[in-house]
């Protein structure tokens, strides 16, 4: 069964079990055995469709604005130049190649749940849901084998293209689209292709790790400290990160169907909130903001 097949009987099965237990036609405990299924099959999916969320992550903090969308491509040849000029070692075609190992590292993550081998090319707020997915996703599989939704994110294969560049004051940043498709291992339906948008960044002053802070504020000058939005608690800029090398920091996924089950996840697990509960802080980040705090306002 695929993915959206899955997703589709799951929500079928929900919809009979609470008609069966709202009008008392159905057998007893039939609603109540297909609604535990069907949990359980939502369960297994969830920390792999909300790392799938259609945009995912945020520019680095301090990034200019005109560094992250996707520009003409006359801002291309532009941001090029302006990142050779600076570092002449920078070669575009070095960064593809660069970009398609890190896509098809990114997805050879579902084969065998282990992030590690990509951590110093994703940017903390991918990093910690894809490690927390794939850890939620081994766990699952111990006890329900491979789920449908995992084995279709193997078969990704994307070819990078670069479509704008940005030398801004503290960042190189590259936004790199991948035209991508699933294998001709995945259900003919379902080889549809989308494309994706990568923003890769990386610091002008390189730090010790995939992601630090530099000592000092650079614009005040005081010791680094920052509040929960990074910005210097003394002088409230943002203070701009050092990485080690390039990093992914956002991901825009443009693929109707998986914007639509996002959406249909996120209305279900508003109504599920013991589902909800157990899923990892980093996973909860990924959801609209009234279901990442109790309490808190609908977006
Ligand atoms: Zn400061």
């Amino acid at each position: 069964v695929g993915l959206f097949k899955a997703l589709k009987a799951v929500k079928e099965i929900k919809e009979v079990a609470a008609a069966g237990s709202a009008d008392g036609q159905a057998a007893p405990g039939f609603g109540g055995v297909m609604m535990g299924f069907a949990n359980v099959m939502a369960g297994l999916m969830a920390p792999i469709m909300l790392w799938m969320k259609p945009e995912r992550g945020r520019p680095l903090p301090a990034t200019e604005p005109a560094a992250a969308p996707v520009a003409a491509k006359a801002a291309l040849s532009g941001g090029l130049s302006a990142i050779v000029a600076r570092d002449s070692a920078f070669d575009p075609a070095l960064l593809t190649a660069f970009a398609d190992q890190v896509f098809a590292s990114v997805v050879a993550v579902w084969s065998d749940n282990d992030p590690g081998p990509v951590r110093g090319v994703l940017a903390d707020a991918l990093w910690e849901p894809l490690a927390a997915a794939a850890s939620a996703n081994q766990s699952m599989a111990v006890g329900h084998g491979t789920n449908s939704i995992t084995t279709l994110a193997t078969m990704q294969q994307g070819r990078a293209s670069l479509v704008s560049a940005h030398a801004g004051e503290w960042y190189d940043s590259v936004v790199v689209a991948f035209d991508v498709r699933l294998s001709d291992q995945a259900p003919a339906m379902m080889r549809e292709p989308w494309t994706e948008e990568w923003l890769f960044q990386r610091s002008l002053v390189p730090g010790p790790d995939p992601m630090s802070l530099p000592d000092q504020c650079p614009t005040c000058g005081a010791p680094t400290a920052v509040d929960s939005t990074g910005a210097c608690t003394r002088c409230r800029e943002p203070i701009p990160l050092r990485t080690a090398g390039w990093l992914v920091s956002r991901i825009v996924c443009h693929n109707p169907m998986l914007e639509m089950e996002y959406d249909q996840l996120v209305a279900q697990l508003r109504q599920n909130p013991e589902q909800l509960a157990r899923l990892p802080a980093p996973l909860r980040e990924l959801l609209p903001r009234d279901l990442q705090a109790p309490g808190a306002t609908p977006q």
